[in-house]
């Protein structure tokens, strides 16, 4: 088995991550050896993807640490980590999270973990932002204003770069990230967690998922599989509704929905950027 070096400087960040734990954990009575030796021979990026993909794995404690309620140890919790999650594919998070919210497990409390000094982008939920922001405004003056943090056009050349630098320096990674979580998280922002369609028969709608995020989706405008790029400039957020619509909606319809929202999400990402 070959250990996952071509996670680069992320993966052996989330192999220190992994292994810093490992103490505490002896201390509360679990010794994760099968984990450990699981580490030792694929690394630390390999052996979450190893255990998000059995449906039982029964190679780790999940069961042990949800029972000394120390699920935030978990390998599920750490994927789930912000500065973690682009190394994972959107469905290993989706299983991490589904894991974690089926053990009554508050998702909440990842966004507590302080995120650590190599982390430069920490993002903020847009919601979150949006009422501290709303309540700094009725009372100007009274709060310290928080940090600002890093624009949507210094997180875009960021993750553009970091994409260039994978590409340059790992060929291979290049299909298995082919698409951003970092992209995904800005395009969800930018849209605040709603319908981005000016047609939306839902506009109201904005239910919040056991995630305790909007459930709704994105979209990329002309697809990945037709050339489209997985690119801001080319994403949406569709509800549920409209993004079925889009994809398996009449051929004209679904030709003039296209239209409308490549001009949207085009419009969105320059004005977002700072492009007059
Ligand atoms: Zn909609």
């Amino acid at each position: 088995m070959v250990r996952d070096e071509q996670y680069g400087e992320l993966g052996k960040r989330f192999e220190e991550h992994l292994l810093a734990g490992i103490p505490a954990l002896q201390r509360a009575g679990y010794n994760p050896t099968d984990f450990l030796r699981m580490i030792k021979t694929q690394g630390a990026v390999r052996t979450a993807k190893t255990l998000l993909a059995s449906a039982r794995h029964t190679s780790y404690g999940f069961a042990t640490l949800w029972e000394k309620n120390r699920l935030d140890a978990s390998v599920e919790f750490a994927v789930c980590l912000p500065w973690f999650r682009e190394l994972f594919t959107g469905e290993e998070l989706d299983r991490a999270e589904f894991r974690l919210t089926e053990h009554h497990f508050d998702l909440k409390r990842i966004s507590t973990v302080a995120a650590p000094d190599w982390y430069a982008a920490p993002v903020p939920e847009q919601w979150d932002r949006a009422r501290t922001g709303a309540r700094t405004a009725e009372h100007p003056g009274e709060q310290p204003q928080p940090a600002p943090g890093p624009t949507y056009r210094q997180r875009v050349e960021a993750e553009e770069a970091a994409q260039r630098h994978r590409a340059a320096t790992n060929p291979a990674l290049r299909t298995e990230a082919a698409r951003s979580n970092v992209f995904r998280a800005l395009v969800l922002e930018r849209a605040g967690g709603r319908c981005e369609n000016p047609r939306c028969g839902h506009p109201g709608f904005h239910a919040i998922g056991r995630n305790e995020r909007p459930i709704v989706e994105v979209d990329h405008v002309h697809g990945l599989k037709d050339g489209g790029p997985d690119h801001p400039v080319n994403m949406v957020v569709l509800c549920p509704n409209c993004h079925a619509v889009k994809t398996r909606g009449r051929d004209s319809e679904v030709a003039d929905l296209r239209l409308l929202l490549a001009g949207i999400a085009r419009g969105k990402h320059e004005a977002a950027m700072g492009v007059a």
